[in-house]
């Protein structure tokens, strides 16, 4: 194996708690007490006494400390390294976002807080909406929703209550084939039937396409902008002009915002529906299941419909109105992930409207610098210029008899966190790289190096490959049995 910085990690095994220590062992020395000092279950409480554990493990400080780090090294993020996971946006978080966040201000505020005693917090969430608003060209913004798919969910129930308004229940909703999985989850779990339709061959949706599927009876097309490929939607114009024409409605996933901030807005060019994923394009944490925040923008016909409560601005003062007739009514409990909206504000004040525009633009030309240094090793299956990621597959290598999880697998042992892989569907053995704006030349070379030694391994010894990961804590998993019966403890012998 070709060495590489990351290739030769300090990787430490460690057993439960409750395997380390001795007994008597300490955490801190504490003075000695007086003498006839009685024991402290005389002098405190009863509640407040803990009955014994068995085996309760007796440390030290050093070795709390260590067991904890060790055990925090087992992660992969996008602190530790090159987290180049396709559609995930997994850019670097600045740390002054966290810092905001844990502001006593912030941080000690409690939901039940009256209006009155969180004005600067509807504040920032107004601004926060606006912002948003002035990114993607909408009128309205509810911070409201969790994650992208609930912000998608939320979209689909405001263009339902917006059909159902004008006393028109329509039925199904076109996806082209190219898109994420939520995107019909969201759809069904409306009651909408989807109708998928086919990209052209340049990997986009043809006008022709939409014009076949669209009827009287299609609610809206939901489309990513740019598309699951990376590749923009060079129709939008003329596909919003023929779903408006027969009456539906444009939603646009923005999921890929990261794209295109200060060069393209959705709502300009006939979407009427955008979310946001604050957890990708606007840095805030995410991986292993939250918290996220999936903020929806609308135009101002879909403004009324949005859920319960709005944040009003009354006067120099912030109100929320729960009094809206045509509301979907509530999403959630409370306002949203407010901790994630401080994180997401922070990052766009600290960028500025032209920082946001500049990150867009080095996110593309990361993406295509990587593009540009693999193709002829890795297969391109769509020669369209692509925007912030970049799909190759694995045609070239499956002559060797190696397939994408292997080099996916590979690219573990030479230090990096594996791309998408197998996704969008539309490509088989798709490997989807986006490397962010986020990672400098120095870590894209140090990715192509490891890309191009594992072709150069593919074709000279594909069982290096196949193998792989060799230099892991554990070895190739049963991931279907990994993710059904996980196994959490640390057996010594490798059993
Ligand atoms: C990530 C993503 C989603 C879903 O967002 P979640 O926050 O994970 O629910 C939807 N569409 C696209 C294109 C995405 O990349």
């Amino acid at each position: 194996m070709k060495e590489t910085v990351g290739t030769t990690g300090l990787s430490l095994n460690e057993p439960l708690a409750f395997e380390l220590g001795s007994p008597g062992r300490k955490g801190c020395s504490l003075p000695a007490g007086p003498a006839d000092a009685p024991p402290a279950s005389e002098i405190l409480p009863a509640h407040l006494m803990r009955d014994d554990i068995e085996g309760f493990p007796e440390l030290s400080e050093a070795e709390v400390a260590r067991h904890f780090t060790r055990l925090s090294q087992w992660n992969f993020g996008v602190d530790s390294g090159t987290y180049p996971l396709g559609s995930c946006t997994m850019k670097y978080n600045p740390k002054i976002n966290e810092e905001i966040a844990a502001l006593a201000g912030f941080r000690d505020l409690h939901p039940y807080q009256p209006v009155d005693l969180v004005q600067g917090s509807l504040a920032l969430m107004a601004a926060l909406e606006a912002d948003l608003a002035e990114v993607s060209g909408m009128d309205s913004v509810t911070l409201q929703p969790s994650a992208g798919a609930q912000g998608e969910l939320t979209g689909m129930m405001i263009i339902r209550a917006w059909h159902a308004s004008r006393g028109s229940e329509r039925t199904r909703i076109l996806i082209p084939d190219t898109a994420h999985g939520t995107n019909p989850a969201s759809s069904a779990l409306c009651g909408y039937e989807v109708v998928q339709i086919p990209s052209g061959e340049d990997g986009i949706l043809t006008p022709e396409a939409v014009a076949a599927a669209m009827d009287d009876q299609v609610a809206a097309i939901m489309l990513t902008n740019p598309n699951t490929l990376g590749i923009f939607e060079a129709h939008i114009d003329a596909i919003a002009e023929i779903v408006h024409a027969r009456g539906g409605l444009v939603y646009c996933d923005g999921a890929n915002l990261n794209a295109v901030m200060g060069t393209f807005r959705p709502g300009d060019a006939g979407s009427d529906l955008i979310q946001f994923n604050l957890h990708k394009t606007f840095s805030t944490p995410h991986g292993g299941g939250g918290p996220g925040s999936g903020p929806l923008g609308v135009k101002a016909a879909l403004a009324p419909f949005l859920p319960i409560p709005v944040i009003e601005r009354d006067g120099d003062r912030y109100r929320l109105d729960f009094d809206r007739p045509d509301s979907i009514g509530r999403l959630r409990s409370f306002y949203g992930n407010f901790a994630i909206l401080v994180r997401a504000y922070t990052y766009i004040k600290s960028m500025g409207a032209e920082g946001l525009g500049l990150a867009s633009r080095m996110a593309v030309l990361n993406a295509n610098y990587i593009r540009a240094q693999l193709k002829g090793r890795y297969h391109l299956p769509f020669e369209t210029p692509s925007l912030h990621e970049c799909i190759f597959s694995d045609r070239n290598q499956r002559l060797h008899g190696v397939h994408t999880m292997d080099i996916a697998k590979r690219l573990i042992d030479y230090g990096f966190h594996p791309p998408t892989v197998y996704f969008p569907l539309v490509v088989p053995g798709a490997i989807m790289i986006e490397p962010t704006e986020t990672e400098s030349l120095t870590s894209l070379d140090r990715f192509i190096e490891a890309m191009i030694a594992i072709a150069d391994e593919a074709e000279a010894d594909p069982d290096q490959v196949l193998e792989a990961p060799t230099r892991t804590r554990v070895t190739r998993l049963d991931e279907v049995k990994a993710a059904r019966k996980p196994r959490l403890r640390w057996l010594p012998d490798g059993d």
